[in-house]
């Protein structure tokens, strides 16, 4: 082949997964394993989602409803905004996607912390932008570093709160300080994909900085509080002109029709998203105590997933973890080589995370 492939987009390094189940166990020889390597909710999908998905593959030789107006009117009222101001997404990858297809081109310049979640740094390659990587003020997200980072050039700021992986949030004041003080001619995107979990009363909602010429873009997933990640739905919140731009490169039928019943269930079973974020909490500090007794070493959270600090060659501490059953992250691509990234199980995985952790550390 004599392909002419632009060179921003050669040097893309592709997103990678948590390993599936299967493959570790047949990788490994063993059964039994546990995934808590992709934030995901150990609960399964909300009960109420299962119902309506049940009734709704019987449907699906017909196209969804485009563009989903009733999953658009449902996340309108639950948001408060007005349903022109919802796109939903095959995830909110898919999103993030639409944003730099529609809002990016070679010369700009987009300021991503470092480290937040990978999808960032690699739609802004994708469209041929300048990443310009803000490290963290500690495991916090700088927003006085960004500030001063920001140049004519700069058309979009990702902020990540809480911010996977460090799992530390970003405060009302600070953010609208930070708000305040940037100019209005670039986009300033708040992805929530874990903003259910959040304990600290002092966390910023992105939703409150959501006015009509104000250029920020919320996202949010159900792919985690509401159990929902294979089947792909997520959404963004924004003014109405941003909206309509990323409806021009938006797919038609982007989100499945079982995907758009299940979606607008989940957003109605409040008993199942308060049982997930529920347990969420009460594992968080029964691992906290567990460490602390342990003497390990790790970082509190306001997520469904936490760092913590394994004093040795994380890349190691991973693959010593997957031959005990358990499959958690590596943060050395992450530029954190001694910590490890696990998500909250259920209670019996979570005891699991804790013995392989037992066994390695020895
Ligand atoms: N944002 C963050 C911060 C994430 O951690 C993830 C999933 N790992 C996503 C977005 C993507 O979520 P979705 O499943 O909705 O595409």
């Amino acid at each position: 082949m004599t392909l002419k492939i632009p060179s921003y987009i050669q040097n893309i390094a592709p997103y990678v997964a948590g390993k599936p189940i299967d493959e570790v166990e047949r990788e490994y020889g063993i059964t039994n394993s546990v995934k808590l390597a992709s934030n995901e909710n150990p609960l399964g999908p909300s009960p109420k989602a299962i119902k309506a998905m049940e009734e709704a593959i019987k449907r699906v030789h017909r196209y969804p409803d485009e563009p989903g107006f009733t999953l658009l009117n449902r996340i309108a009222e639950h948001t408060g905004v007005r349903p022109e101001q919802v796109i939903v997404g095959n995830g909110s990858d898919e999103i993030l996607g639409m944003l730099s297809l529609s809002l990016l081109q070679p010369g700009d310049e987009v300021i991503v912390p470092n480290p937040s979640f990978l999808m960032y740094a690699i739609v802004t390659q994708t469209a041929g932008a300048e990443l310009v990587t803000a490290p963290l003020n500690g495991m916090e997200i700088d927003l006085d570093g960004i500030l001063s980072m920001v140049t004519a050039k700069t058309r979009m700021i990702f902020i990540c709160n809480p911010n996977n992986p460090t799992g530390a949030i970003v405060r009302r004041d600070a953010f609208s300080r930070f708000m305040a003080a940037l100019p209005d001619d670039l986009v300033v995107v708040i992805d929530e994909a874990y903003i259910q979990f959040v304990r600290d009363p002092q966390c910023a909602n992105g939703l409150d900085y959501i006015k009509n010429d104000t250029p920020v873009v919320v996202l949010r997933t159900f792919s985690k509080a509401y159990g929902l990640a294979g089947l792909r739905v997520g959404f963004g919140v924004m003014p109405e002109k941003l909206a309509d731009l990323l409806n021009k490169v938006r797919m038609p039928f982007n989100v499945n029709l079982v995907a758009h019943v299940a979606a607008e269930a989940a957003l109605g079973d409040e008993a199942f998203l308060r049982q997930s974020v529920g347990l969420v909490h009460q594992s968080l500090d029964i691992l906290y105590k567990e460490l602390d007794e342990r003497g390990i070493g790790y970082h509190r959270t306001q997520a469904n997933f936490f760092l913590v600090d394994v004093s040795r060659d994380a890349g190691q501490v991973f693959e010593a973890m997957l031959r005990e059953g358990v499959i958690v992250r590596s943060m050395a691509g992450y530029g954190f080589p001694e910590y490890i990234r696990v998500n909250i199980g259920l209670p019996e995985e979570n005891r699991r995370f804790l013995e392989a952790l037992d066994a390695v550390l020895v």
